[in-house]
């Protein structure tokens, strides 16, 4: 692929207007959301699709989560049962997507869904993603703006790290506030499921839908191609659970365990999140292998952990 100059904008409505019109010609342009930056493309253009994971390196089997600006639009491309649609009630727009069965006749591209009869759908709550949606007044493919199975993207400096050269632009929209990825619903009539831990807990999705639900398919069981065992990896390797490092690594703190950097000093699940990728891409970069502290398996520590079981996970 021939290197593009890739052009840093502002959130200034001219440059979002250039963001968009690089979008309607099937052209790629990061964006912040409130989870992670965000690799956005037209989903129903073929070619803007086959960008994005062109550009990324992500395999063809791994579908794309398609952003709307509300839930009135998500409807014209899926089926929302009645689960999903008091999810979306309650946590749309935010940190939640939704798998749902898609429509007949309902443009999006093939590749975006990797030919599967489900889409995941979500509605960002970044102000900046919604006026990017709302201007462009279409559905947005974005996965995560990095490379694929290596740490997401947190700042717009992140992306331009990791993506310079391959995309037409990235907005830069200043640190996501959740900082890790979306939690991912499947609802369809057999089955109501979490894909993937994310920004917002399983306690909380229970609390609103007034049931257990079933634990996190595992990645052997999951029915959706997507959920690589090895993702989010650092370059030189990435050990867990350890309360002091040794001497070739650096130590990613939590609470009382300090190390080189502290996710959350006052043990914030929170804030832990928040720090997670952009505390590993710090240390990434010295190029020693990792050790993290013990994280808690409650609350959005479960996807703190998700994330760090993968990136310590070495590739295939
Ligand atoms: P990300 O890698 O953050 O872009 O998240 C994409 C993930 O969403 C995929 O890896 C799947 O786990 C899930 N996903 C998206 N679309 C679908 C779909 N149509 N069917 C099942 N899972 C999906
Ligand atoms: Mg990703």
């Amino acid at each position: 692929m021939s290197e593009l100059k890739t052009k840093a904008l502002s959130t200034a409505h001219r440059d979002l207007m250039e963001a968009v019109s690089f979008l309607k010609n099937g052209h790629l342009v990061a964006f912040p959301t409130e989870t992670v930056y965000g690799l956005g493309g037209d989903a129903r253009n073929n070619s803007a699709a086959a960008r994005i994971f062109t550009a990324k390196n992500r395999p063809s089997f791994n579908p794309l989560i398609v952003h709307t600006t509300s839930i009135k639009e998500a409807v014209r491309y899926a089926y929302f049962n009645d689960v999903a649609k008091c999810l979306a009630m309650a946590f749309w727009p935010g940190a939640l997507t939704l798998v749902l069965p898609l429509r007949p006749k309902h443009g999006l591209s093939a590749i975006v869904t990797s030919h599967l009869p489900s889409v995941g759908i979500r509605v960002p709550s970044h102000p900046i993603a919604q006026s990017l949606l709302a201007k462009f007044d279409g559905p947005i493919a974005a996965p995560s703006a990095n490379h694929s199975g290596k740490i997401s993207s947190t700042t717009a400096e992140h992306v331009l790290n990791d993506l310079s050269g391959k995309i037409a632009a990235v907005i830069d929209g200043k640190a996501c506030t959740i900082g890790i990825e979306s939690t991912i619903v499947q609802c369809d009539n057999s089955q109501t499921v979490i894909l993937r831990p994310g920004g917002i807990s399983k306690n909380t999705i229970e609390t609103v839908l007034q049931r257990k639900l079933t634990h996190f398919s595992s990645p052997e069981t999951i029915s959706s191609p997507g959920q690589l065992r090895s993702h989010y990896a650092p370059c030189a390797g990435l050990r867990l659970n350890v309360y002091s490092a040794q001497k070739y690594e650096s130590h990613l703190g939590f609470a009382k365990i300090n190390g080189n950097l502290n996710l959350s000093r006052n043990g914030c699940l929170k804030e832990a999140a928040n720090n997670l990728f952009a505390y590993l891409h710090e240390l990434d970069a010295l190029r020693r292998p990792i050790a993290v502290a013990p994280i808690p398996k409650i609350g959005i520590g479960i996807a703190i952990n998700d994330r760090l079981t993968r990136a310590a996970t070495p590739a295939q």
